[in-house]
């Protein structure tokens, strides 16, 4: 069982409010959105044809109005430089990243600072990418809102495996941007695996290709699916390798065929579009027919699946090529591919499964729509984190913090609620007590500060510590989680060497059920535990306070008045009072009494020691 929280009150959201969280294909040059309906992942389809691709174009007018999608896509030929296409390309790159582009894109981009990131100029105004995508999403949304008659505010979004740390918080800003809460971003080879069932099972163990050939970017990727985590392998591809060169091709072919005159037809940019545009419609017709037939400039032309087969050969002999680099680079033989899952719309070309299968001699996985799979695989992953599928639990976060012990009962976060497994951090620490020899490591899981109200994972003690002063030795406590929810707990003293290590079982062992709880506890105690952290924490500062008042005074007798002794006793005995009650306030000011009190004297001894410095007095 799953419990919906509401992270913000800490309410349990009520079964019929329950949020629809919807997958959304970001693409280079369609975009599309999808949800779980009855249980099974559906793209939103709009428009007259009901097509679920939304065309990633946004078009600026000179008042300044938006229009995304077919509307704008038609505005490419009549008004190049106020429509935007290609996005995507632009995510988190800088003008330096994407300069070579310049040339394929009809509008301007901006290098006034060509390391930071790039903007695009329209109608006199600068946009960043993120602004464009969120633009994209924004009509996303709204098809959504007006299909589902309801808001959406929360969605997944798709990325390509190989984008980079700077291209996912943009796309996820771009969400944010939009009104949409992000919950994931997830790889789109993932997505497309979990179209088809892959991953939705934890028993399951296989090495998956998945080859996205699109309108203008190709790439393949080899993930390995263990324990319920997708594990990217390689990717391997080639961002200006797409349908689009097919195209070009085809059109060449017919130049040449037909005699066209190139002068006259290159300098009408709507007969050179219209020619583009049967182009496309012939490759496209040629994936389930064996000839096309047309007419343009009062010409027949034709083209039969062999000729075009002989256009498109070398193109995909360069996607086979990566294909080939990918394998390599996995560490896997073809033999050891499970699967190949074909994404974008060019992978309908027929040549292109043939030409895998004799590559890895594995049948593509064809049963899904291309152009849909990466959005259904995202509505899929939405609705696991809706918590709707209570048979699995996508393991490639941790569900709760892992943390040691620290002074005062104190949980102290090594590894995030939420963090990446496998994952590992670690932290430094040292000892409070001169001359300690042994350390008590103790492990907890929970969200609370104390540790008490935590889960106890286990314990351990690193002995043979040299005796040194307090605060002298390095501890370091590292914690490395691996896929499989083992959690080794390392710790070790770096002055001596000295190190002890455990293993412990993490995270899954806890049951759903625990695990809502502990959420939901630790979300209404927030404020309790703040207050308690508080306490705790002036607590321990008003013990060191305490020792070295003490040893103040012991150590500048000969210096201090016999009113000042007493009085700065008489200050610390009270605090060392109030730290055995509960009330921050009272701890914190007595220690400011005892402060205030002491630092004139404090100055006065150094102004002393400063001095006899200055006599050459050895101090
Ligand atoms: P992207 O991932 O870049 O957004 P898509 O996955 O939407 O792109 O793929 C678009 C490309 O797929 C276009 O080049 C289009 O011509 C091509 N395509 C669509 N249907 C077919 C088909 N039946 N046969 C061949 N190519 C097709
Ligand atoms: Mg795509």
């Amino acid at each position: 069982m799953k419990i919906p929280i509401d992270l913000k009150t800490g309410e349990v959201a009520s079964e019929k409010k329950e949020d629809i969280i919807v997958g959304i294909d970001l693409g280079t040059t369609n975009s599309l959105i999808a949800y779980i309906k009855e249980g099974e992942p559906v793209t939103i389809k709009s428009g007259a044809g009901k097509n679920a691709l939304v065309p990633s174009v946004i078009h600026f007018d000179a008042e300044g109005a938006v229009v995304v999608g077919d509307t704008a896509r038609d505005r490419l030929i009549t008004d190049p430089s106020n429509t935007i296409f290609s996005v995507k390309r632009l995510m988190g790159r800088s003008y330096d990243d994407v300069s070579h582009l310049r040339h394929l894109l009809g509008y301007e981009i901006i290098d006034g600072d060509t390391a930071s990131l790039v903007k695009v100029k329209v109608q006199g105004r600068f946009y960043t990418p993120i602004e464009l995508s969120a633009q994209i999403l924004r009509s996303l949304k709204q098809l959504a809102e007006n299909d589902l008659g309801k808001p959406i505010s929360k969605a997944v979004i798709t990325v390509p495996a190989y984008f980079n740390d700077a291209q996912r918080q943009a796309t996820r800003d771009a969400g944010k941007l939009a009104g949409l809460d992000v919950l994931r971003i997830v790889n789109e080879p993932t997505a497309a695996s979990l179209a088809y069932g892959i991953g939705l099972d934890r028993q399951q163990h296989m090495n998956i290709a998945v080859y996205d050939l699109g309108g203008g970017t190709f790439d393949i990727s080899i993930l390995r699916l263990e324990d319920g985590i997708f594990d990217v392998l390689s990717t391997h591809g080639d961002t200006s390798l797409g349908g689009d060169d097919i195209d070009r091709s085809i059109v060449e072919h017919w130049f040449k065929t037909y005699g066209f005159d190139l002068a006259t037809i290159g300098k009408d940019a709507a007969k050179g579009q219209e020619i583009r545009l049967l182009a496309e419609k012939a490759k496209k017709h040629l994936s389930s027919h064996e000839t096309y037939t047309n007419s343009i400039l009062g010409r027949e032309i034709t083209l039969s699946r062999a000729d075009f087969e002989k256009l498109a050969a070398p193109l995909i002999q360069r996607t086979l090529e990566s294909c080939r680099h990918a394998l390599v680079d996995s560490g896997l033989k073809a033999s050891e591919l499970d699967k190949i899952i074909l994404v974008g719309g060019s992978t309908r070309i027929p040549l292109i499964k043939s030409e895998l299968k004799n590559l890895f001699g594995l049948d593509p996985d064809d049963n899904l729509d291309p152009d849909e799979v990466v959005a259904l695989g995202a509505a899929v992953q939405a609705d696991i984190l809706a918590g709707n599928r209570k048979d699995i639990l996508l393991l490639d976060v941790t569900p709760l913090s892992l943390g040691i012990e620290t002074v005062g009962g104190l949980m102290d976060v090594i590894i995030p609620r939420n963090s990446k497994v496998p994952g590992r951090a670690g932290r430094k620490y040292t000892t409070s007590v001169d001359g300690q020899t042994s350390l008590r490591v103790s492990v907890f899981q929970g969200e609370r500060d104390l540790v008490a109200d935590n889960r106890k994972l286990g314990e351990f003690t690193l002995r043979n510590i040299p005796p040194m002063p307090a605060g002298m030795p390095k501890l370091e406590v590292h914690f490395v989680l691996d896929a499989d929810g083992i959690l080794t707990v390392k710790a070790m003293e770096e002055r001596s060497g000295t190190q002890a290590t455990v293993e412990i079982r993490s995270a899954y062992g806890i049951s759903e059920e625990e695990m809502s709880r502990m959420l939901i506890d630790s979300i209404r105690h927030a404020e309790q535990d703040l207050k308690m952290r508080a306490l705790l924490e002036s607590r321990n500062e008003a013990a060191n306070i305490s020792l070295s008042t003490d040893r103040f005074i012991r150590q500048h007798t000969d210096q201090l008045t016999e009113n000042e002794i007493i009085t700065l006793e008489k200050l610390n005995q009270n605090l060392k009072e109030k730290c055995k009650g509960d009330l921050r306030d009272d701890i914190e000011s007595a220690m400011k009494e005892l402060n205030d009190y002491s630092a004139p004297i404090a100055h006065r001894m150094l102004d002393i020691s400063i001095n006899k410095a200055l006599k050459g007095q050895k101090i």
